[in-house]
Formats: structure tokens, C-alpha cells, sequence
């Protein structure tokens, strides 16, 4: 069956450049410059998926949603607008008229996805996700958070609640030794319906809607139990790394948190490395340089994640209190055969050793990656070729073996 698309907006420009966001992948497109012509479209053509605008005359997009949902209530609708509309948006999403909402402009990739997943998933998770809406920069446009629309939200706190999330652990190794040194600790969600749910399926929304707190708090207490029992096995300098995101590293008493989390599991400050995302550090600079020092003076190594995806300036690099850089995994998936992605590998190796910083590789796959960066003295890798994320008793049994022995030599 052809995939069918509808795009309703009321300028003919916006229309334009929403078709060629649609254009090559394959679906029948029709348009419609309002509600009422959309309205007609409907009523001679099936369509599965409708993006429209939210402010168009005579009838507003969530006008047309409300309308379209009594009509054909199985199609998805996707919904465009500038924030200051978010209140009526918001009222037709308490409806369920809308399925997904984005604000303008809007990333063409993250619309194709939706628009993707809207045709993927079937009816009966499509229902279910009526109420999952991801508000597309919402929280930070307005400075508020959507709480009561958002059954999703009553699902998280109940998944937190009920201990539902889970932390898996990937190891680091050091390219010299071969052996574990850090493993850093990834969340995973085992949903009763969904299975196991990767943190892009969840994370960001926990963001938006506060959950993250709780939930950062909740892992790295775990985490540090965990590594206090590796600690007592014998593993007694192995490390953790914890990501932060930017709510968390926003939150007031980030500091007490961690130096009371520490205390009450037992774990030297050293043996705790905070991963930051390049892009998070970067904005706010002055700011967070005052956290980031207090961090450090509590005695945790703190890293700059995703590496290479920012817009670092080599000045601030210097100033920042930092230990390790972490290279980004796109620029690890085509080395050694993709020259551009190589020769910035090799720059970011030469920056990390000047600055005096370690450095790890992230999203080493295969032997070929490994031995390009063992070449170029790459400190640390991290990467399926050794092991994917995994739970602690898996975590317990690597430790215990030579499994990196085996592969590094
Ligand atoms: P990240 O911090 O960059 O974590 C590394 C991601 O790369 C992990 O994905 C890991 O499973 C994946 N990975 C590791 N080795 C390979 C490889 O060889 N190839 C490929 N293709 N991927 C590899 P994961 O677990 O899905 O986590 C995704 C992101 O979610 C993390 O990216 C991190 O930003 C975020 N995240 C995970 N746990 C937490 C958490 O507790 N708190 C916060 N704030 N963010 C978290
Ligand atoms: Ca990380
Ligand atoms: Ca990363």
C-alpha cells in the first residue's frame, strides 16, 4: 500500500519547503493551503499521515485536528506551530486530536522520523501513543512543564516507582593494559508492554518533564552500590562514569547530591568520572565553569562527552577543569578507510595530549577501528568490539576474565 501524506499550511512557501522534507521517500503527497480544502482531500483520498499548521484563517490547525479525528480517527496527525499557539495546541493534545507536535522551525529530520513512525507502529500502539507527545522544545520555550496532558509522565513516575529502569554497565579499556579500567553506566527502561527500552526513547522526555532528577539521583546511587561491590571483589580501582544532562547539572543541589551519594555508598570522589556533553558545557560557559570547578574541587573527574560534535573554542578547552575528552562515535565509524573522519581523529588525539587530558574513543566496532586508534595512541576505547552495554551480574563475570586480553593482543 503507498504511503500517503497530507500537508496543510497556509503559506505557499512553507508548503513548498514541507514537501521537499517529504519528497524523496517515497510517499503520495497531497496539499491543501487550509483546513476546508483539506477537509475535501480527505473525503475523496485515504491518507494516512496529516501535518498541518497550527494558525491559518478560518480554521486553526487544531480545528481541523479536532474535526479530523472524528472522522477518520485512525489517521496520525502531526501538528506545526510557533509556541505562542501552545495553549489551544495544548487543549486539543488533552483531546487527543494531535499525535505529535513540533514547533517551527522545525527539524526536517526529526519530522521525517515521525512521520516514519507513524506509519511503522501499529494501531493499537498508535493509540496508546495518542497521549505520548513529545513537545518539541517546549519546556525551554516557555520555562513551564506540561504536567497534567501527559499520561506518559504518570507511566514514568510509576516506573520509577516500581523500579522498573534498570542500569546496564559498558566497560572501558585501557589500550596499554588491556584490561577495565571504567565502566560507564547507561540506563535502560524494561517497559511491561514495550520491553526494553533504549534512553533515547525516554530520556529526552524525563527531561522535559523534570523526571530526569529523581531518576539521575536513583542511578547513580545504584551505580555507586555497584561499584562498591566490585570495589569489595577485588576490582578495587576500577572507576564509574555517570552521564549528566543538562537539567541535572542545572539542579541546585548537584553538589550535595553527589558528595552525599558518595559518602553514603562509600566511594572515593576519584573513582567517579561525570560525562558531559560537549554541546551541554559549552553553552552557558561562564556559568557552568563556576559548577564544573566546584565539581572538581569535590574531587570527581569530570569529561567531555561526544566530543567533535560542539563548537568548542580551543580557548575554553584550556579553562575548563576537565580530565578527559571523549571522541565522539561518528568520527569512529569510518576510520581508518574515511580520510576526513581520520585525520580528525588524529587532531583530536594530538589536542587531547597537549591539554594534558585522556582521551577515549567511543563506538569502536571492529579491529580495523582499534588498531588505527592504537596507532594514533589513543588512551581508552569503548565499543561493541569488546562489549555493548550490559547488566552487572554479566559485568561481574567480565571483570573476572581475560576476555580483553583476548581481543587487545
Ligand atoms: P552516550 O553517553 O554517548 O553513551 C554511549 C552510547 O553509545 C550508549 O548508547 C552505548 O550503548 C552506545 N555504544 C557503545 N558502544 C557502541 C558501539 O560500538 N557502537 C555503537 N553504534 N554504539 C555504541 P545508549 O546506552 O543507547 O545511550 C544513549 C545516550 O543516552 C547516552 O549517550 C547518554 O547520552 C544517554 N544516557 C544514558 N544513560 C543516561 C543517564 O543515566 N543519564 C543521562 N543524563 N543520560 C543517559
Ligand atoms: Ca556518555
Ligand atoms: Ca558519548
Amino acid at each position: 500500500m503507498k504511503k500517503t501524506l497530507l500537508l496543510v499550511d497556509d503559506e505557499s512557501q512553507i508548503l513548498i519547503a514541507l514537501k521537499r522534507v517529504f519528497i524523496d521517500e517515497g510517499y503520495e503527497i497531497f496539499t491543501a493551503n487550509n483546513g476546508k480544502e483539506a477537509l475535501k482531500i480527505l473525503e475523496e483520498f485515504s491518507v494516512q499521515v496529516i501535518i498541518s499548521d497550527q494558525s491559518m484563517p478560518e480554521m486553526t490547525g487544531t480545528e481541523f485536528f479536532t474535526q479530523v479525528k472524528k472522522k477518520y480517527p485512525n489517521s496520525i496527525r502531526i501538528i506545526l506551530s510557533a509556541h505562542v499557539d501552545f495553549e489551544s495546541v495544548k487543549s486539543a493534545i488533552n483531546d487527543g486530536a494531535i499525535y505529535k507536535y513540533f514547533n517551527k522551525p522545525w527539524d526536517p529530520t526529526l519530522l521525517r522520523q515521525a512521520a516514519e513512525e507513524a506509519f511503522l507502529t501499529n494501531a493499537e500502539l498508535r493509540q496508546k501513543e495518542l497521549n505520548l507527545i513529545r513537545l518539541m522544545n517546549y519546556a525551554k520555550l516557555t520555562g513551564m512543564v506540561p504536567k497534567h496532558s501527559l499520561v506518559s509522565e504518570s507511566e514514568l513516575q510509576l516506573a520509577l516507582d516500581q523500579g522498573q529502569f534498570l542500569v546496564y554497565y559498558q566497560p572501558i579499556i585501557d589500550m596499554n593494559t588491556g584490561k577495565v579500567t571504567v565502566v560507564e553506566a547507561l540506563l535502560r527502561w524494561l517497559h511491561p508492554t514495550r520491553g526494553l527500552l533504549m534512553p533515547d526513547q525516554f530520556i529526552g522526555f524525563c527531561e522535559e518533564v523534570g523526571l530526569i532528577l529523581p531518576l539521575g539521583a536513583w542511578m547513580l546511587r545504584t551505580a555507586c552500590r555497584q561499584l562498591k561491590i566490585w570495589h569489595d571483589m577485588g576490582h578495587a580501582t576500577l572507576s564509574l562514569a555517570v552521564n549528566l544532562s543538562v537539567r541535572q547539572f542545572d539542579q541546585p543541589n548537584l553538589l550535595a547530591l553527589i558528595g552525599d551519594t558518595l559518602a553514603e555508598t562509600k566511594i572515593s570522589p576519584s573513582n567517579l568520572e561525570l560525562e558531559m556533553t560537549e554541546t551541554l558545557v559549552m553553552s552557558h560557559i561562564e556559568a557552568n565553569l563556576v559548577v564544573l570547578n566546584a565539581l572538581r574541587q569535590l574531587g570527581v573527574k569530570l569529561s567531555l562527552d561526544d566530543f567533535g560534535t560542539g563548537y568548542s573554542s580551543l580557548s575554553y578547552l584550556k579553562q575548563l577543569p576537565i580530565q578527559i575528552l571523549k571522541i565522539d562515535k561518528s568520527f569512529i565509524r569510518d576510520i581508518p578507510a574515511d580520510k576526513n573522519s581520520a585525520e580528525i581523529v588524529v587532531a583530536i588525539i594530538a589536542l587531547a595530549k597537549n591539554l594534558n587530558l585522556s582521551i577515549v574513543a567511543e563506538g569502536v566496532e571492529n579491529k580495523a577501528q582499534w588498531q588505527f586508534l592504537k596507532e594514533k595512541q589513543c588512551d581508552f576505547i569503548q565499543g561493541y568490539l569488546f562489549s555493548k552495554a550490559i547488566p552487572a551480574t554479566e559485568c561481574t563475570e567480565l571483570l573476572s576474565s581475560e576476555k580483553t586480553n583476548n581481543i587487545i593482543k
